[in-house]
């Protein structure tokens, strides 16, 4: 396991994103290591502005999530991973540390299914929907796509490989981001379009809450990617937030022991990004690599 442990900030403020964790070869068949870091730095540009701005840790993970839906490179949006009959159902989640949450699954029309999860916690009474339709989507006034927009001629390549087995099926991609802002508030948000090859209607653990996405207020904000299965079945995130609450760990002691307990025992892999509420930032993984943006200091980092 790799794990990076970054103290909290004098600015009253922090934001964590990441655009999946998995092996660096299977993503960066799809390009080159420079657009990736490209577009992790532009996104957390995004997210970063709003809190530097005094602005919601939601607003600022949704913002961060957006810009990495719209970017083709990353697991999620546009150039989600396509099931085995080579669609892209969307998943995703939100939550804050109020303890509101928002989440959907098979998500075919919602061009940021990021801000389609917000609608659901801000504009429902319900906490998760399957497959919304159009109308429901409209009617929330949010951007409607055709499905065939999320669909990208390196993600067709890569389901072919996949299915002639002539590429393991990448486990990974995902997106997310997790936040404090100088209100103290904490969120977290996660999308993704699963695994390569999945089932039609196979839901990972992105759109669970307590699975790939929890938040908690006065305690942390975590997003999760990885094999989705095992996080749903360790309950991870949550798992994460009940270790620091119920046995006063840190961050950094409850990720290692969710992943060692949760994933290594089911020999599964993944990556974590969490925030504490006094702005500590923890990226872990166990898998190969993770694709990742933090602050450190002065300087903004971006792991490929
Ligand atoms: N966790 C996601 C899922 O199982 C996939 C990923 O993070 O790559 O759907």
């Amino acid at each position: 396991m790799q794990i990076h442990v970054i103290a909290p900030a004098p600015t009253g403020y922090a934001l964590v994103l990441h655009g999946g964790a998995g092996g660096r070869v299977e993503e960066l068949a799809l390009d080159t290591k420079g657009r990736y870091t490209e577009g992790l730095s532009e996104a957390y540009r995004a997210g970063e502005a709003v809190l530097a701005d005094g602005g919601g840790a939601l607003d600022a993970v949704c913002v961060t999530v957006e810009h990495l839906e719209n970017n083709p490179l990353f697991n999620s949006g546009r150039g989600a991973a396509l099931t085995a009959s080579g669609e892209a159902e969307l998943d995703a989640s939100v939550m804050t540390g109020e303890g509101h949450a928002g989440a959907v699954a098979a998500s075919r029309y919602a061009r940021n299914p990021v801000h389609l999860a917000r609608k659901v916690m801000e504009e429902s009474k319900h906490v998760f929907l399957v497959a919304p339709s159009r109308e429901l989507l409209a009617g929330w006034g949010l951007e409607i796509v055709d499905p065939e927009y999320f669909i990208t001629p390196g993600r067709q390549r890569q389901l072919k490989n996949v299915l002639a087995q002539r590429l393991a099926p990448p486990a990974h991609g995902t997106v997310g981001a997790a936040a404090v802002d100088m209100h103290g508030h904490v969120a977290a948000a996660t999308s993704t379009g699963g695994s390569v090859g999945q089932s039609l209607g196979r839901v990972g653990d992105s759109p669970i809450i307590g699975a790939g996405t929890y938040a908690r207020e006065g305690v942390v904000a975590i997003s999760c990617t990885g094999e989705g299965e095992a996080f749903i079945q360790g309950v991870v995130a949550h798992d994460i937030s009940a270790r620091m609450r119920y046995l006063n760990s840190t961050l950094a002691e409850a990720i290692i022991a969710t992943m060692a307990e949760e994933l290594d025992a089911r020999a599964a892999s993944g990556g974590i990004i969490a925030v504490s509420a006094d702005g500590g930032l923890v990226v872990a993984h166990n898998s190969p690599a993770i694709f990742a943006a933090y602050r450190d200091g002065d300087q903004m980092v971006t792991l490929t």
